[in-house]
């Protein structure tokens, strides 16, 4: 096996950056907030009510989540007030619970994306918005409509167990994105735009999300992966899956090489060879593990190699344990979207006991229920001695 040391967590880079406390006061080492007790939200929405667009307006948090906590507020407050009141009322609340360096990061992260679209020349336009039947081959769009476990079993292989592979892409469009990636790093090269990388572990690659293909890739994810991850993954979350990372790694002699052992930052993970030409370069899986139990041995069942062909795709949860063996020629470019659920993280925080997914903890239930059957059978057999 090839673990190298213990497993890492994989994150987006740009979380490391703007943990400070910025400009708020600080007295005594406690960070001190302003209070707006009065400001409260109802505990039932207004569901009739059609909240208003805050899409033009610079804020500190997404447009979105105005909208949808407008049907909260109070009444009176709904009725008769302008938008820019409703705003500060809700941003009063939302302050309380979203970190100033978060914000700080968000917004950052909101401008270099800005800075990037508003300057980058797409190559292919056709890809900036999901076209089905373009993009994927006949035989998954056929699965998806139908959207039944018997439809998805049909077009997938399951080689070990929770790790689903299927063809995916067209080749076209494989080729279509090679080309828009290279189209996007001959622009870095050029304009030499100093551009976030998509994790902590790969030092080439390019976030597909950072130069205008995120709306292209939450579609991928709402319309394609949560309906086959709500059939495949509910226990991670698969199915409330509401937000991505999506990205391209690359590997060869003068790229990556490999990647350690690691989990990644998702609920569940896609995982496309889009090309080119390489040899090498096979996926290990070993097992899907919680925090707790990540470092902890492999069971011989839970050995498992993939090698990527261009347009299959691998579905695996994002607590799967897994790694890349080294590209020995050629260049291989994967793309990758790490899908999410922030409910299953908020209940994940408040809920740390056994896990139905993680192999360690089913492990230790079923050894804990073994040894208390035994207890109460040395139990019964010594009072049936007594009795005699
Ligand atoms: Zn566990």
């Amino acid at each position: 096996m090839s673990h190298d040391g213990a497993t890492k967590k994989d994150n987006p880079n740009f979380n490391g950056a703007g943990n400070s406390n910025g400009n708020r006061n600080v007295s005594n080492g406690v960070a001190v907030y302003p209070s707006y007790a009065s400001h409260r939200l109802r505990l039932n929405p207004s569901v009739d009510h059609k909240s208003d667009n805050y899409d033009d307006l610079q804020l500190d948090f997404s447009p979105l989540l105005f909208s949808s906590l407008e049907r909260y507020l109070p009444p009176a407050l709904l009725n008769s007030s302008t938008r820019d009141q409703k705003v500060n009322y809700m941003r009063e609340i939302l302050l309380r619970y979203f970190p100033e360096g978060e914000r700080v990061r968000v917004q950052k992260h909101r401008e270099y994306r800005q800075k990037i679209v508003s300057n980058y020349q797409p190559l292919h336009r056709e890809l900036y918005t999901l076209h089905a039947a373009n993009f994927f081959v006949p035989s998954f769009l056929k699965a998806v409509s139908e959207n039944t476990e018997e439809s998805y079993r049909n077009i997938m292989c399951e080689p070990s167990p929770g790790v689903f592979t299927f063809e995916m892409l067209q080749p076209r469009f494989c080729e279509m994105m090679l080309a828009e990636v290279e189209n996007f790093e001959r622009w870095v090269r050029e304009t030499k735009f100093r551009i976030m990388r998509p994790n902590t572990m790969n030092k080439f690659g390019a976030v597909l999300d950072d130069f205008g293909l995120e709306n292209m890739l939450e579609k991928l994810m709402e319309d394609f992966i949560r309906p086959i991850s709500r059939v495949f993954f509910s226990d991670v979350g698969g199915s409330t899956l509401d937000s991505h990372h999506g990205f391209v790694v690359e590997y060869g002699m003068d790229r990556d090489v490999d990647l350690g052992f690691h989990v990644d930052d998702s609920e569940v993970t896609l995982n496309v060879c889009l090309g080119k030409q390489f040899c090498g370069g096979e996926l290990f899986l070993r097992g899907v593990r919680c925090e707790k139990h990540v470092n902890s041995e492999t069971q011989p069942e839970e050995l498992f190699d993939y090698s990527h062909a261009p347009g299959r795709a691998v579905l695996h949860r994002g607590r799967h344990r897994h790694g890349a063996r080294a590209t020995t020629s050629g260049q291989r470019i994967n793309f990758l979207l790490w899908c999410r659920s922030s409910v299953f993280r908020e209940i994940r925080k408040h809920h740390k006991d056994a896990s139905s997914w993680c192999a360690e903890c089913q492990r230790e239930k079923k050894e804990r229920q073994r040894q208390a059957v035994a207890a109460t059978k040395l139990e019964l057999l010594k009072r049936g001695e007594t009795a005699i």
